[in-house]
């Protein structure tokens, strides 16, 4: 994301204390950060260091599934701090069982394995496919591909999944293993299949999002990828799907592989998870039992605070009905999106997404970029952020309300006449 960019921002006092220079003396400078410092936030509605408001379209960038200090999560963090927050995966942890359960319940998998990010979801999958490949599939140097404009996370493994050159930079040796296609085209995964058909190095898995969020918020188209549920099936390569931004609702399904009419292999979920405490999952159908004892695992991954809090979002989507609100805001969004860039075709393409992940392009040959929009938004009180330099992403809390989508439109509206 070109947020990275984002560098050139004037001294911000963040607290009475604490100004955003010494932050940057002491905090390695890895993020591009906007000039804001937030301290409070209610629902879909953030509140800065000053005390001025924001209604919040980013989430924690597709992570506040129920927005922030939601009482079912306030109550479920404060009981289970109280009872019993962490202890090893040397036991049966009664709560992570009961969380496996709702995620299989209402998925294809049949088996979770749970750890404390996005990244670290994808590394298990990754782990898994490698293992079916050797010891199921007899496969000597499995190969995983992966598409341009991905995005997988940022360990090693990951980065070299993620197609995206500008993430690998500086960062080799890469590991072996990924290889490349384009996104949304048949053929070109059929021609990498083909041509990597030895019996010492060939396709084991195809690792896709089914809507790209951070390339650009682009959809899945559902031919390619009942295409590749075919060829995966023929062939005896594994589909995994990463669902770390898609799914947990948040295209209006539980998981974003429903918008496509397949089942994936493996899939893998983070971001929306937890409604924002750090946990991430990778799911599995079938095969689950390649991983033994000793295989895999992570110290946090899975404890007793993570999943009861988790286990809370997820019975709280379904509670309040949250996908069927996903779905309306979603079409509410959507339309009023489209008729701004019906009112300002020389400045938007076109508007895509499904649920409440949304991208709103920008003409290609114009200097604006998605960051400047960003920060005309912002100082007219509502956050977005960027999927790339000239998509703008909407990803609200799924509890967000008819009025606050007319409230984000209007403030869009203001800030692109400025
Ligand atoms: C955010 C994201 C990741 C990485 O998740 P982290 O929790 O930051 O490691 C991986 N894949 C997708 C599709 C994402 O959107």
């Amino acid at each position: 994301m070109s947020i990275e960019a984002l560098v050139e921002n004037p001294p911000l006092q963040v607290t009475s204390l604490f100004s955003s220079e010494e932050f940057d003396r002491s905090v390695m400078q890895t993020y591009g950060r906007f000039p804001l410092a937030l301290e409070r936030g209610e629902g879909c509605r953030v509140w800065d260091t000053q005390g001025r408001e924001y209604l919040d379209f980013v989430a924690g960038i597709a992570t506040c599934t129920l927005g922030h200090a939601h009482p079912a999560m306030v109550a479920a963090v404060t009981e289970q701090i109280q009872k019993l927050h962490h202890v090893s995966n040397l036991y049966y942890i009664p709560v992570q069982g009961e969380l496996a359960k709702f995620l299989i319940d209402r998925s294809c998998a049949d088996k979770v394995f749970f750890c404390n990010s996005g990244a670290e979801a994808n590394e298990g999958a990754i782990k898994l496919a490698r293992k079916y490949a050797h010891t199921v599939l007899g496969i000597k140097e499995p190969v995983i591909l992966t598409a341009h404009a991905s995005f997988h996370g940022r360990t090693l493994a990951t980065i070299t999944a993620t197609g995206q050159p500008k993430y690998q930079k500086n960062f080799d040796p890469l590991m072996p293993g990924f290889e490349y296609v384009p996104y949304n085209d048949i053929q070109a995964i059929e021609e990498a299949i083909d041509r990597l058909d030895n019996p010492e190095r060939q396709v084991a898995a195809i690792l896709l999002e089914a809507l790209q969020g951070e390339g650009g918020v682009n959809p899945g188209d559902i031919a390619y990828f009942q295409r590749i549920r075919e060829i995966c099936n023929a062939k005896g390569i594994l589909l995994i799907l990463d669902e770390v931004q898609v799914g947990m609702g948040r295209t209006g399904k539980w998981w974003g592989y429903e918008n496509l009419g397949i089942e994936p292999d493996i899939f893998t979920s983070a971001k929306g998870l937890g409604g924002g405490i750090p946990i991430g999952a990778t799911l599995c159908k079938k095969f689950c039992d390649v991983f033994q004892p000793g295989d895999h695992a992570s110290t946090f991954g899975g404890n007793p605070f993570a999943c009861a809090v988790a286990l809370k979002v997820c019975q709280t989507l379904e509670r309040e009905n949250l996908l069927s609100n996903v779905q309306q805001r979603g079409e509410q969004l959507r339309a009023g999106l489209k008729a701004i860039v019906q009112k300002y075709p020389n400045l938007f393409t076109q508007v895509r997404g499904w649920g409440l992940i949304n991208g709103m392009e920008l003409q290609p040959d114009i200097s604006l970029t998605s960051i400047d929009l960003v920060k005309a938004c912002m100082a007219e009180g509502l956050l977005l952020v960027p999927a790339g330099p000239k998509v703008l992403r909407f990803v609200p809390p799924l509890i967000v309300t008819a009025a606050e989508i007319d409230r984000g439109l209007a403030v869009l509206e203001r800030a692109i006449a400025s």
